[in-house]
């Protein structure tokens, strides 16, 4: 595996394997990897020739109160993992590269962003789709690989994909959980041992919600009052928010259907955890 730390080494790696006819696939991360990241290159790998994993922990996508600097950084550790799962190349730029002296274009989605987390982090999906943007410019893969963890972000990418015309395919992946349930996360690496013991009310949530869903309930209201009551259930916690939305357009559903997805934000402690299901069969095979 190559670790590629620039931006004009890492387009001459494209143009390279471009003239060798080879197919592409990008995984954007932030590191310090789990089986969430691990799959996710996995899959990529069995789409194209070679897979390029970007590790970029990308601050215009975290707001001056949040956790850049304690974000959790294993690079050697990665780097090591990766090779394992086969990634033809590590990319893992500089600030100062992605962002130069002078830098000033935003690349942002609108509608889609002022939804859900976008409400409490209002500057956080321009961060990720101006980064995305330049990474698809940068690698021109055929294919990029998103977890469905972050299933808003795969939204808002995927609307920037189409309405800019971009040429790539993106492919989004099943959320991978710990055995107990727990979606995988860098940030789980912030829970204390009885944080981490609490954070399972998200998945004790979504079954209760799918309990509900599959004995016959499909008022969204209802549905979400229970969700509450299983969250607060846990211990003490701050909740973001419930929303029961269509899984495309995220606009608030007031009855469940396949396309409509679960999504809560939850703050144990000083964390803010994420997770989402489809409470009708044909939506997430892991709840
Ligand atoms: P991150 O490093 O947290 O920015 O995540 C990089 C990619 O991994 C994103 O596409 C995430 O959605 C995906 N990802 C993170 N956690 C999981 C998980 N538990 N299951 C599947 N994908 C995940």
């Amino acid at each position: 595996m190559e670790i590629i730390k620039t931006v004009a080494e890492m387009s001459r790696w494209v143009q390279e394997q471009r003239t060798k006819g080879h197919t592409l696939a990008l995984v954007p991360t932030m590191g310090f990897f789990h089986e969430g990241h691990l799959s996710l290159m996995r899959r990529a790998g069995e789409l194209v020739d070679r897979v390029i994993v970007s590790l970029f922990v990308n601050p215009s996508q975290f707001a001056a109160h949040e956790d850049l600097d304690a974000y959790p950084r294993a690079f050697a550790r990665d780097a090591a993992l990766a090779e394992a799962e086969g990634v033809a190349v590590l990319f893992c730029p500089e600030v100062d590269d992605i962002y130069p002296p002078g830098f000033q274009t935003t690349v942002a989605v609108s509608e889609l962003t002022s939804k859900l987390c976008g409400k409490s982090r209002p500057h956080h999906f321009a961060g990720v789709t101006t980064v995305v943007a330049k990474l698809f410019n940068i690698v021109a893969p055929q294919y990029a690989v998103f977890g469905e963890k972050d299933f808003q972000q795969l939204a808002v990418i995927r609307r920037m994909v189409r309405d800019l015309n971009m040429q790539v395919s993106l492919v989004g992946h099943a959320i991978v959980r710990e055995k107990d349930g727990l979606a995988m996360s860098s940030r789980n690496a912030y829970l204390s041992k009885a944080e981490r013991r609490q954070a399972l009310c998200l998945w004790h949530a979504l079954q209760e919600a799918k309990a509900l869903v599959q004995a016959g309930e499909r008022h969204s209201g209802r549905v979400a009052k229970r969700v509450r009551d299983v969250l607060l259930a846990h211990g003490p916690c701050q909740i973001d928010y419930i929303e029961l939305v269509n899984r495309d357009t995220l606009e608030r559903s007031s009855t469940i259907d396949h396309r409509v997805l679960l999504a809560l934000a939850v703050r144990i402690g000083t964390t803010r955890l994420i997770d989402n299901a489809c409470l009708l069969h044909g939506g997430d095979k892991n709840v």
